[in-house]
């Protein structure tokens, strides 16, 4: 983080600093398997815990063939900010896998997963790491870990038939289209019903999320992935779309609307735009076609520190990744919690426990920016430094 832009508006002593500025604890393990015949499967695998001030290192396993012990960093520094902002009572963490999935049937995938928690087994036992899926895994594999570690807190994420929550696979989106009414009734000044959505990613985190916001009456007009997308003006059957996806794994070719890149997606002249896809998806070769007035971050990092000034300075409001996707965390918070009380969570229990930790935070973030006259990204990072320096202070960390 760029500690240099917040310190003007909040206290964040030289000791707190230093602990901020680098992670705690880096694992890097090598997993290996013998597949079929002599074929050996390696992954290297990568565990940081970037804070625990908090409490234990909270976040995903990344599943990809790309990822890097960079960016495993990156992901559990924005879990430290996404759990403080919300007053989750966990730290930052994360873990990368580096493996394609495409590659793995489920045997090996379920011996690769094995193997994983062999690896950390220690992180898991004690509780100092609680993992759950992120891009590339699934409820499933959270199922396979608990499998291995018979503790039901050891993971979050899990299938609601193995102690998972009702209504965890629907979290996130459920909080990014929150955030999106609270974004509009704040700066737009009107609910989101009747205003024009175009969302980037029809994964878990998207495609939950035109649900939740076609149901309030939001047009989803436009839906794109890795090859392309739908746009339809008066609006796209977002049912019908989820089914069509379902099926066919794709949205490119659904019959509700025309089809555009994802290049058009991101310049389409809407109220709100939400890249749920992946990192990077706005940048400083493309910020400034943006025409929406409101962009929410349903992905982790999709705009580039580029694109983030660009945005500034045309003064489209960023709700940051942190505040809007953390409907997934918050939603483990409740998880995690059942799993060592024994007690058990409606569906719309889920839902409230999410809005009831983001409409206090989304109120913090938008007071500071206004006060400060800064954007929503770093006053919700000033917000969640000084929950952490609290945290610091309490643990006589400095
Ligand atoms: P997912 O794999 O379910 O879906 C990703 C979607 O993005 C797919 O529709 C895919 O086609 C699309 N996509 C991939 N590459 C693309 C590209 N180059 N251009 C456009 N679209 C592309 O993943 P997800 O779980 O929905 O996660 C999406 C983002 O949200 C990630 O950044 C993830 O870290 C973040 N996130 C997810 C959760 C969660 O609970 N799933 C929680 C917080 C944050």
């Amino acid at each position: 983080m760029d500690f240099e832009k917040i310190l003007p508006h909040v206290e964040i002593p030289p000791n707190a600093l230093r602990l901020l500025s680098k992670p705690e604890r880096e694992l890097r393990v090598n997993l290996s398997l013998l597949a079929d015949g002599e074929q050996m499967i390696e992954a290297p695998c990568y565990v940081v815990y970037h804070s625990t001030c908090r409490g234990p290192a909270k976040g995903g396993i990344r599943l990809s063939a790309g990822v890097t012990m960079e960016d495993t960093r990156a992901l559990a520094e924005l879990m430290t900010w996404k759990t403080a902002l919300v007053g989750a009572p966990f730290g930052g963490g994360k873990s990368g896998i580096c493996c394609d999935p495409r590659s793995l049937g489920q045997f090996q995938r379920t011996a690769l997963i094995k193997e994983y928690v062999h690896a950390i087994r220690s992180e898991l036992d004690s509780g100092a790491y609680v993992p759950a899926p992120d891009l590339g895994t699934r409820p499933r594999d959270m199922a396979v870990i608990y499998g291995e570690t018979h503790r039901l807190e050891t993971v979050t994420g899990k299938p609601p038939s193995v102690g998972g929550l009702p209504g965890r696979n629907e979290a996130t989106g459920y909080g990014v289209a929150f955030a999106a009414g609270a974004a509009c009734r704040e700066f737009l000044g009107r609910d989101i019903a009747g205003l024009k959505v175009a969302v980037q990613g029809f994964g878990n985190v998207g495609s939950w999320t035109c649900k939740f916001l076609a149901d309030a009456g939001a047009q989803i007009i436009a839906v794109a992935t890795k090859r392309a997308g739908v746009h339809n003006d008066a609006g796209l059957d977002i049912s019908a779309m989820r089914k069509y996806a379902g099926d066919s794994g794709q949205v490119e070719g659904f019959k509700g609307g025309d089809e555009i890149s994802n290049a058009d997606l991101l310049a389409m002249k809407c109220d709100v735009l939400i890249p749920a896809a992946i990192e990077c998806a706005l940048t400083g070769a493309n910020a400034e076609k943006v025409r929406a007035k409101i962009v929410i971050e349903g992905a982790n990092g999709p705009a580039t520190p580029e694109a983030d000034v660009i945005l500034d300075r045309m003064e489209i409001r960023v709700v940051p990744d942190i505040l809007a996707n953390s409907g997934g965390v918050i939603a483990s918070y409740v998880e995690w919690r059942n799993a060592k009380s024994g007690s058990l969570t409606s569906e719309t229990e889920t839902y409230e426990a999410i809005r009831e930790r983001m409409t206090p935070a989304f109120a913090r973030m938008t007071q500071l920016a206004a006060e400060r006259r800064i954007s929503l990204r770093l006053a919700a990072r000033a917000v969640a430094c000084s929950e952490l320096v609290q945290a610091m202070r309490d643990r006589a960390w400095i």
